[in-house]
């Protein structure tokens, strides 16, 4: 059974960490730590594993890079990597990289983040230089065992970030390689926003009495977002979405599409009248990425149009406005994209559009975020079809949609069936 964490340190000061730690944190402006951090930080410092339950935007990822920097051996102790980060995309290994690199300001560590789609060769660089701490993707991990020029003999730490997302991508026989190469009696840390039973058997066969840990419930997409829902015609969601961009003018927002065409014809279409408005996917190359996304953290790009994949790592304080322009396959998704704002209890607005024969689906996520979304209109703007109701609830008469002029009513509420 999760067990939440029983009487956390409120201090980073209480968790026994090292002035060099400390001073790297103030440095962070970290000053207290999270839920999350106050839970797995003792845990994986004690040596034992851990299955921390929790999502990203609640400061996981220092939660396990701060008891890996202050485990470090010298390099004289260990020439090759002692920490291996498994994450699913390239953003998330860059972002990971870079928490390591924030946390370690006080003292001098080689951390490097492996990829695809950026040359080997620079990779192999770094790694001689002799990396302590390695993160990557499964495929470019294997790529470099392969080569022989990543060493996983002094690997006392593996963590398995995003492990749900790692599993739905297809990485479980990469990643199950992986672990079968590293030291059997390393410390395994495994963060999940799900924990599906496929986790489970995974924690199961290469995990040790892990100390599972669930900060589910103080889920911050749920908590802090004011999260809308639109009913729209299929063909009416590019208006709809002009519409509600001039509305809602928003700092900084991410535009979720559910495949990497729908994201290139939408931005097309965008970017014929806004020009600050560019997209990111997993067909583009990795240097058209990188560059997207520095303009985007920056703040010199205000719209960001993404599928999932790419999207759910993506970590910028300033965004304002989630947009779901298709509801996602996974109810999943809905939390990791709503996730994308709202950052560390910031207020954050995301906004769903739903079609006529989408009604379950938006059922769906209700159910798994515990929450009904709120109904917007936009004045003005005909076209949505309200039948939402129609699709999910048995107790309602089998009826034609109603016409466009029924708009303006309130729909009932359709069954939640929680
Ligand atoms: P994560 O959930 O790891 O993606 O972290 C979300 C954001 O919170 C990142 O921008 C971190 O730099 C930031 N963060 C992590 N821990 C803290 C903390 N204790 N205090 C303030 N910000 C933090």
């Amino acid at each position: 059974m999760p067990k939440k964490a029983a009487e956390p340190p409120t201090r980073f000061e209480d968790m026994d960490l090292s002035k060099q730690m400390l001073k790297a944190l103030l440095h962070a402006a970290y000053e207290t730590p999270t839920p999350v951090q106050a839970g797995v930080i003792p845990a994986a410092l004690d040596g034992v594993d851990v299955i921390g339950q929790a999502r990203t935007g609640t400061g996981k990822t220092a939660s396990f890079v701060i008891p890996i920097l202050e485990d470090l051996l010298p390099k004289r102790e260990a020439a090759n990597a002692q920490a291996l980060i498994l994450v699913p995309t390239r953003e998330l290994a860059v972002q990971v990289r870079d928490e390591v690199d924030k946390l370690s300001s006080a003292r001098r560590i080689n951390c490097v983040a492996l990829y695809g789609g950026k040359p080997i060769r620079g990779q192999i660089e770094k790694l001689k230089e002799g990396a302590q701490v390695v993160v990557g993707t499964p495929g470019r991990v294997l790529d470099h065992i392969g080569r022989g020029t990543l060493q996983l003999s002094d690997v006392w730490c593996v963590v398995l970030d995003e492990a749900d997302r790692m599993l739905d991508i297809g990485f479980r026989p990469d990643i199950e390689r992986i672990l079968r190469k590293c030291p059997q009696d390393r410390q395994t840390l495994l963060l999940s926003a799900t924990v599906p039973p496929a986790i489970q058997r995974l924690a199961q066969r290469y995990m040790r009495d892990p100390v599972s840990l669930d900060f589910s419930s103080g889920d911050i997409a749920v908590e802090t977002i004011e999260q809308f829902y639109f009913t729209v015609d299929h063909d009416r969601k590019f208006d709809l979405l002009v519409r509600l961009m001039e509305r809602e003018n928003p700092t900084q927002a991410i535009i979720f599409c559910r495949t990497k065409r729908g994201v290139d014809r939408l931005v097309r279409r965008l970017s014929k009248t806004d020009k600050d408005v560019d997209c990111i996917h997993g067909d583009l190359a990795q240097g058209a990425r990188d560059r997207v996304m520095r303009r985007f953290r920056d703040g010199k790009l205000r719209t960001l149009v993404a599928t999932d994949v790419v999207g759910r790592g993506i970590d910028v304080s300033t965004i304002s406005h989630i947009i779901n322009f298709d509801l996602p396959a996974f109810c999943d998704d809905y939390v990791h994209r709503v996730g994308r704002t709202g950052r560390m209890g910031r207020e954050g607005v995301a906004f769903s559009f739903v079609c006529s024969d989408e009604g379950p689906q938006l059922t769906r996520i209700e159910e798994r975020i515990n929450i009904l979304l709120k109904r917007d209109e936009i004045e003005g703007f005909k076209g949505s079809a309200p039948v939402i109701e129609q699709a999910v609830d048995e107790n309602q008469p089998k009826a034609p949609p109603p016409p466009a002029s029924a708009l303006k009513r309130r729909p009932k509420r359709y069954k939640r069936g929680l």
